[in-house]
């Protein structure tokens, strides 16, 4: 199969087309809004099947990974914001600070941003295509919506259907490369959500830069997990076992690798081993709930990293066929932390490398060694080390005695940090990030004698009036001398004012 490009022409009349809607008012339309995420959802309930077809032609995702990780994040984002729509696009009052302006109105009101571009992936094509999609026009905006040409049944499917189900005037679907991306990059958008790594997201900084767009970047990294003596050895296996071989490794916060106690190593290796073999039985090959790899670029990547470390011994795996892009879940134990094969990049795939350690102090100290990750996992029973492991290290998000969970969470946040990348989406954070947040400060034409303080020619009792009024706000000073604001301060500064105004006349 292979998916139909746009040409230069067609994607400079999208975007064109796009800003002429987006004039027009119709996609900040709140009925439109709504009935837009109500169509989405209908369109992956309408087509789960489907799409089970495509994506496992694709990836050989699973039937449940698929459910959970891609169709079940999306419906549930398009109910969220269906549920909460009105509370999260009205104005947000906002309590005056200034004296002056206490007794007026502050609000900050979400504004849409125009048209903005998602340049999406292929680990999860549909979530990551469809979630960032739902959150942009959901605060208003018009969408450039770019898919990826390497999941190619997935993205084919979602060309299919989106103007089946929804009118095409307040988004465009983009297929293509590197060049058809390129070329959309050169035009002026709102705002740049890129998900994919960091070498392309710098590429995406710089086209953004020229015409001062924001971006958002979603990007990977080497996502730690550290293991701690307290732990149920079965059960921690079980669920870093999960966080590495779903979607046979391909995913951005997999776990990469793994910190394990010395005195506890043979335990867990036996436990992950008794794991793999009960999920996926002698052969994972024949296993329908393990994955393949999605291109034979990136199974000759993974291979090297097999065949060309520098450290470590594989207890189990090992195995491939390129030609059915499988890679057999592998674990490596006795790694060297400065392996620059297995240690230098993020993983992105079916391999575990485990490394061991005496006290809690030296993985933390390791891990500050890489780029913060866009996840790390930590399995303890004490609050004590899960308060020190999180005051010093650094991630995008964190799960605790689990992995993966955080970024299912989409009343959390998610996003990277540093490399990992730049601001978070889910929830009420994807409208805050597809929003402007317009502050708006509404005054009555009124009380001038009090404000005219500020105008020329300035005097020494103008100077005095802007200092009581500026500096000597009784409800500050009330908060530093009794540690809380008087509500009645607000009636001295009027008497103070009336004085003052009486001095002036
Ligand atoms: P990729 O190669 O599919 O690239 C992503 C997008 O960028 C595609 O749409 C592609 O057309 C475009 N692109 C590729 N090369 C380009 C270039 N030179 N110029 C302009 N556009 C270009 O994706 P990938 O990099 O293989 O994705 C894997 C990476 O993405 C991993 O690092 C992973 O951790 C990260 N990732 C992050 C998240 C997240 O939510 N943070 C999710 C999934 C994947």
């Amino acid at each position: 199969m292979s998916l139909v490009y746009n040409t230069s022409e067609s994607i400079e009349d999208y975007v064109t087309c796009l800003r002429g809607t987006f004039v027009t008012g119709k996609s900040r339309d709140a009925y439109a809004r709504k009935f837009f995420l109500e169509r989405l959802y209908a369109l992956v309930k309408d087509n789960e099947e489907k799409f089970y077809v495509a994506l496992a032609k694709d990836l050989n995702k699973s039937r449940a990974d698929a459910l959970a990780s891609e169709i079940s994040p999306v419906l549930e984002e398009c109910v969220y914001f269906l549920k909460h729509y009105d509370s999260l696009t009205k104005d947000k009052k906002v309590k005056a600070r200034m004296t002056v302006n206490r007794t007026d109105t502050a609000f900050v009101r979400r504004e849409a941003l125009g048209v903005v571009l998602i340049i999406s992936t292929w680990n999860f094509p549909l979530q990551l295509s469809l979630v960032p999609l739902a959150g942009a026009l959901a605060a208003g905006n018009c969408v450039v919506l770019k898919l990826s040409e390497i999941s190619v049944h997935t993205s084919a499917l979602i060309t299919d259907l989106l103007p089946k189900y929804i009118d095409s005037s307040m988004y465009r679907v983009v297929n293509g490369g590197v060049e058809e991306t390129q070329h959309l990059l050169r035009q002026r958008f709102d705002h740049i959500f890129y998900t994919g790594n960091s070498v392309v997201a710098k590429s995406v900084m710089t086209a953004a830069a020229q015409h001062l767009t924001p971006v958002t970047l979603e990007l990977g990294g080497k996502s730690p997990a550290i293991v701690t003596d307290d732990s149920n050895m079965q059960i921690v296996a079980n669920r870093i076992a999960y966080g590495k071989f779903f979607n046979a490794g391909q995913t951005c916060i997999a776990v990469d690798y793994v910190f394990v106690p010395k005195s506890r190593i043979d335990e867990f290796t036996k436990a992950i081993l008794k794991t793999l073999q009960n999920w996926y039985g002698s052969n994972p090959q024949k296993s329908k709930d393990y994955g393949r790899i999605v291109s034979q670029k990136h199974f000759d990547r993974l291979m090297s990293l097999i065949n060309h470390r520098q450290s470590g011994d594989i207890i189990a795996g090992g195995q491939s066929d390129r030609e059915d892009r499988y890679i057999a879940p592998t674990i490596i134990t006795n790694v060297n932390f400065h392996d620059v094969k297995l240690m230098g990049e993020e993983i992105f795939g079916p391999i575990l490398p485990i490394i061991t350690y005496n006290e809690i102090e030296e993985p933390m100290g390791l891990i500050a060694k890489h780029e913060p990750g866009l996840a790390l996992y930590l399995f303890s029973k004490k609050k004590s080390v899960i308060n020190q492991v999180l005051a010093f290290t650094k991630s995008g998000g964190v799960t605790i005695n689990d992995t993966l969970l955080h970024q299912a969470e989409h009343g959390l946040p998610f996003g990277g940090v540093g490399s990992s990348g730049m601001g978070g989406y889910h929830g009420e954070k994807s409208i805050q990030i597809f929003s402007h947040e317009r502050a708006v400060l509404a005054k009555k034409q009124r009380m001038e004698w009090l404000v005219q303080a500020r105008y020329p020619p300035s005097s020494p009792t103008k100077l005095a009036l802007l200092r009581a009024v500026l500096l000597t706000d009784p409800v500050r000073f009330t908060y530093i001398v009794f540690k809380r604001p008087i509500k009645w301060a607000a009636f001295i500064i009027i008497l103070l004012g009336i004085l003052l105004k009486r001095s002036l006349n």
